[in-house]
């Protein structure tokens, strides 16, 4: 009977695959994707031919939710008509993905099989490429919009890493780039955390494996002026770093001596 693997691609063309995932793209019966420009398509078909885009079902004009549904729903009728599917999806497929995860889930509910298997994804290459050890200071991702309409505090001793910053309070769904005033609203909300001052980056992987990854360092106040685009990821390093809390220590019997 039909199964659903969801794979990631990667970023960077070709080389971020995993051997596995590579392994059940090239056994599929039918792959769908999701990938982010004509090259990847074209070496995804070169590994198998029955590969469909998925992309014709975004529109401007059209909710995206509308759109995932949508999509989960051709991937979820394949599976059903028997067929062995794998939905390729770039960097890994579950972060900051929808799709296969509401596919997985109604495809297990209706008692067939269905996995998730991971990928590179976007912020895999950003520690790399930055040279960031998110273990350092710790790290905390947003999708900028559910962010910045949350009011969520920040925590500004760690790494703040704001996904989908070019859709930077776009809440209607339907269009595929952010507006001057949201940028305004945006530097706003994120100087309630940071001084105007602060340093952040736009951080862009590249696709191609001879392009170099996009690393442009400005402060907040200046992010209006940025050139944003749908793969553009903020990064925003601490202000402070993790200090030693005395009454954390009176918990382990410990003081700060004991550190040296
Ligand atoms: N599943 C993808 C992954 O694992 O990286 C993420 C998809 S999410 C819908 C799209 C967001 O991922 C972009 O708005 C951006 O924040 C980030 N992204 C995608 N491609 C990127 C790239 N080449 N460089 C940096 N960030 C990227």
């Amino acid at each position: 009977s039909g199964s659903l693997t969801c794979i990631g691609t990667g970023i960077t063309l070709a080389g971020q695959i995993t051997t596995l995932s590579k392994d059940y793209l090239v056994q599929a019966e039918t792959v769908f994707g999701i990938l982010p420009d004509k090259l990847s398509e074209d070496w995804v078909k070169s590994l198998n031919p029955s590969y469909t885009s998925l992309q014709y079902l975004y529109e401007e004009g059209k909710s995206r939710r509308q759109t995932y549904q949508e999509m989960k729903n051709v991937v979820c009728q394949a599976v059903r008509d028997g067929k062995k599917v794998v939905l390729a999806l770039y960097g890994h497929p579950g972060i900051f993905a929808c799709v296969g995860h509401f596919a997985i889930e109604t495809l297990r509910n209706e008692g067939y099989q269905a996995q998730m298997l991971p990928g590179v994804s976007a912020d895999a290459c950003l520690f790399a490429d930055l040279g960031i050890d998110p273990g350092t200071t710790g790290c905390q991702a947003y999708e900028a919009t559910q962010f910045l309409l949350s009011g969520v505090p920040l925590n500004t001793s760690a790494y703040t890493i704001l996904w989908q910053i070019g859709l930077a309070g776009e809440h209607t769904l339907k269009t595929f780039k952010t507006t001057q005033k949201n940028l305004g609203a945006t530097v706003r909300v994120l100087n309630k955390w940071y001084p105007l001052e602060h340093e952040m980056i736009l951080y862009e992987a590249p696709f191609i494996p001879i392009h170099n990854p996009r690393i442009d360092k400005f402060k907040l106040k200046d992010l209006p002026a940025m050139d944003l685009t749908s793969i553009s990821t903020l990064v925003i390093p601490p202000l402070t770093g993790l200090k030693l809390d005395q009454e954390s220590l009176n918990e382990f019997g410990l003081s700060i001596s004991d550190f040296g």
